[in-house]
């Protein structure tokens, strides 16, 4: 199956409304240009050095998700070009992103990553945690930091009821920040939540974005 396919095929499921943000990592710069060429224009990446290295290859018009975990001393080289972190996770990073978006003369649009998962290895704000961070106040110092929404992985699992219990949770603590301290900000309104493996699901339970890298590239060659 050839990525153009594989893209066509996934818009015929997907709501013209949920925006498909297509996982390129560890696949090649044709591949992404394939995709790029069938109208996708959102991509992802979650390794600093991957994207450096691929963004200069590719057409300046294409918007790049940063999806992975992100350490601050390496915020400074996605700085200038990444149109959304959905791996803000703390205070501490938060501000190393303003300075960096400060010194390049912009606002970076970023996602409160939740952790909401069954698993230790997945990272993110745990729900508690989110809520004091909110309630601390301090991010709206960051002038420069937009945050525009919520990220969320499920359990690597087949049970699906977990699946969807764990992207309602994410919904809820979505329209929770949303009344709480986002009412009056309509740029606070992506939930980025389902995968190649659950994205249906994902859309039910409200997702507006979906992060989806098998399903286009095909299997990855770690
Ligand atoms: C790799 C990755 C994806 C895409 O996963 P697939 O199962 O290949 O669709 C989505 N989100 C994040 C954070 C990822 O690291």
């Amino acid at each position: 199956m050839s990525v153009r396919s594989n893209i066509d095929r996934l818009r015929e499921t997907v709501p013209e409304k949920v925006k498909i943000v297509a996982v390129s990592k560890f696949h090649s710069v044709e591949e992404i240009k394939e995709a790029y060429d069938d109208g996708q224009l959102h991509f992802g990446e979650s390794r600093v050095q991957e994207l450096e290295e691929k963004q200069p290859l590719l057409p300046a018009d294409i918007e790049w998700h940063f999806v992975g975990s992100l350490q601050r001393n390496k915020v400074r080289f996605i700085a200038p070009f990444v149109s959304l972190v959905h791996s803000l996770d703390s205070a501490r990073l938060m501000r190393e992103i303003d300075k960096r978006a400060a010194a390049n003369n912009r606002v970076i649009p970023c996602l409160l990553q939740l952790h909401v998962a069954d698993e230790e290895t997945k990272s993110g704000f745990m729900p508690d945690e989110c809520r004091k961070f909110l309630a601390d106040g301090k991010w709206k110092e960051c002038r420069n930091v937009q945050i525009a929404g919520i990220m969320g992985m499920t359990t690597f699992t087949e049970d699906t009821e977990q699946v969807r219990k764990e992207f309602r949770l994410l919904k809820s603590l979505f329209d929770e920040f949303k009344s709480e301290y986002f009412a009056d900000d309509d740029s606070f309104k992506e939930i980025s939540m389902g995968m190649s493996g659950d994205y249906p699901i994902a859309i039910e339970e409200g997702a507006t974005i979906i992060r989806v890298g098998t399903l286009i590239f095909g299997e990855r060659g770690y």
